[in-house]
């Protein structure tokens, strides 16, 4: 695959919902220790939604998709992260405007353009214990083809979620639990990496 157009975006959104419907207790299980134990239930209620809102829409773009994509997140997910992937795709789409479709290289922009977004509103640095961890280093990993980029981001992301086990949280819900977060993965670390998962399944041709 040269391209990732429209009905790739889709295919990707479409997998994310079924993946983080097999992941959500898993999901809830890691916020359970470190949160409130619910970032699996917003997730799944937040790409149900998405899923539920494309089904039959034709969108023009990859910038109206993510537009649409962000929207629902945004008023469906709820929590911190509601507002951090909501953010992230209307982000995402803002970049895409107009674009029908895209090389490796434009999607590595786009969501580097996302995970700006996410930077900026929740104010979180790199080894702080949130989905930044995962997001930055599969995104700065995207070098390549469609299919190289994307499993290469996936693999870094995963590594890097693993890798937020022993740091202590310095944002969100789990910033509270000061050196209790310590020995816990990040839950927003994990769904970033199960997205970059499932965009790499997609993108592999
Ligand atoms: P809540 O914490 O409100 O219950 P969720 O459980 O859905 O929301 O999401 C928790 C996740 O959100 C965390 O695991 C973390 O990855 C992410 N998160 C929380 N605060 C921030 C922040 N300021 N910046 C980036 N990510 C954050
Ligand atoms: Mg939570």
């Amino acid at each position: 695959m040269s391209d990732f157009t429209v009905t790739e975006a889709i295919a990707w959104l479409k997998a994310s919902s079924d993946a983080i419907d097999k992941e959500a207790a898993h999901l809830s299980d890691l916020d359970a220790a470190i949160g409130d134990g619910d970032h699996g239930a917003n997730m799944k209620r937040g790409f149900q939604a998405v899923v539920k809102k494309l089904d039959g829409a034709e969108p023009a773009d990859l910038g109206a998709l993510f537009k649409t994509v962000g929207m629902t997140l945004l008023s469906t997910v709820g929590g911190a992260s509601g507002p951090l992937y909501g953010g992230f795709f209307l982000a995402v789409g803002k970049l895409g405007a107009g674009q029908a479709s895209c090389d490796a290289a434009a999607l590595a922009e786009m969501l580097k353009g996302g995970l700006a977004d996410i930077v900026k509103r929740g104010k979180a640095e790199i080894g702080d214990k949130t989905m930044v961890d995962a997001l930055t280093p599969a995104l700065d990993a995207m070098q390549g083809d469609l299919a190289a980029a994307t499993a290469a981001a996936a693999k870094a992301a995963r590594e890097a979620a693993t890798a937020t086990a022993p740091l202590l949280a310095k944002k969100g819900r789990a910033s509270y639990l000061g050196e209790r977060s310590i020995g816990h993965q990040d839950p927003g670390a994990n769904s970033a990496a199960l997205l970059l998962e499932t965009l790499a399944e997609t993108c592999k041709g």
